[in-house]
């Protein structure tokens, strides 16, 4: 079952465990689709079930983004995701990158995509991150109008949800002019607490991207931000993503775990992401820092 379960409230604050399952689609962006590369995404559908043993012996409930790519190619693995309680969100079709989208090729794949999970989990989609966390205008249209609740592909937080807006206007001799509010909350994400780009290793045609951290390094930074929020803030909310291709070998599950064992001792709460979004759409307040005394 994918609907929402109310959020318990815990002044200590929430982390919100989120997997992005991309399989071979996040490959498939970036052209990469000789046999390594894609062999490379085919291991996250291997992880997928590691990682639910994982969280069901610490009852966590966590948020998956899953493209629609993986949802046809390994809809028995998405199924698993479904039974073990936990939350699907969107993440594209193929790991698409809106900005080389047209309008239209934007539409379709936000409309098919709402298709394949509803038809997967029976209800509409709560929430959405964008492939490669890149939103346009267009996106934020496409959320308004499936009624989708809250998006996590931001970074103008790091404790708090806050509302979308759509048409913001950049003069250059003149401040920001924000645009207006939408009716979809931000869960906003950061690439510090992203697992590929402190462990994956990835080499391109112009440029590497070196990856490969103790993961041990890379939990040490995410567990300093949760300390910060826990002594902090109340009601702080902590999310953090990970991709099953990156942290689904042995020894970073390992490192996961410690992490996991770790936060909890902070009195943190594990919650999914439509959980956190629905609460905070109903009033409650989140991340409250206290003011300079
Ligand atoms: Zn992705």
């Amino acid at each position: 079952m994918t609907a929402t379960t109310d959020l318990v409230r815990n002044d200590a604050g929430y982390v919100c465990l989120s997997f992005d399952f991309d399989g071979p689609s996040l490959w498939m962006q970036r052209r990469m689709t000789s046999p390594t590369p894609i062999s490379r995404g085919e291991f996250g559908a291997v992880a997928v079930p590691r990682i639910l043993k994982l969280l069901a012996r610490r009852n966590i409930e966590a948020t998956f983004f899953v493209p629609g790519h993986t949802l046809e190619t390994y809809p028995s693995v998405c199924q698993q995701i479904v039974d073990a309680g936990h939350e699907i969100g969107l993440h594209g079709y193929a790991h698409e990158f809106n900005p080389a989208l047209s309008p239209e090729r934007e539409k379709w794949v936000m409309q098919r995509t709402v298709e394949l999970l509803e038809n997967l989990t029976g209800v509409t989609p709560a929430g959405y991150r964008a492939p490669s966390g890149d939103l346009t205008v267009q996106t934020i249209d496409a959320l308004v109008e499936h009624g989708i609740r809250y998006d996590s592909s931001l970074m103008g937080h790091d404790v708090a949800p806050y509302w979308l807006r759509r048409g913001d206007r950049f003069p250059d001799d003149a401040p920001v002019q924000w645009g207006e509010q939408v009716d979809v909350v931000e869960l906003p994400f950061s690439w510090t607490l992203d697992d590929y780009v402190h462990l994956e290793f990835v080499t391109f045609r112009k440029m590497l991207m070196p990856g490969l951290q103790r993961p041990q390094q890379m939990f040490a930074n995410f567990a300093d931000d949760v300390r910060w929020m826990v002594r902090e803030v109340s009601h702080g909310v902590c999310n953090v993503v990970f991709h099953p291709q990156v942290i689904g070998r042995g020894g970073r599950l390992l490192a996961l775990e410690e992490w996991l064992d770790e936060i909890a001792e902070l009195g943190v709460s594990f919650a999914r992401m439509d959980a956190v979004a629905d609460a905070y759409r109903s009033g409650v307040p989140f991340g409250v820092e206290a003011p300079v005394s």
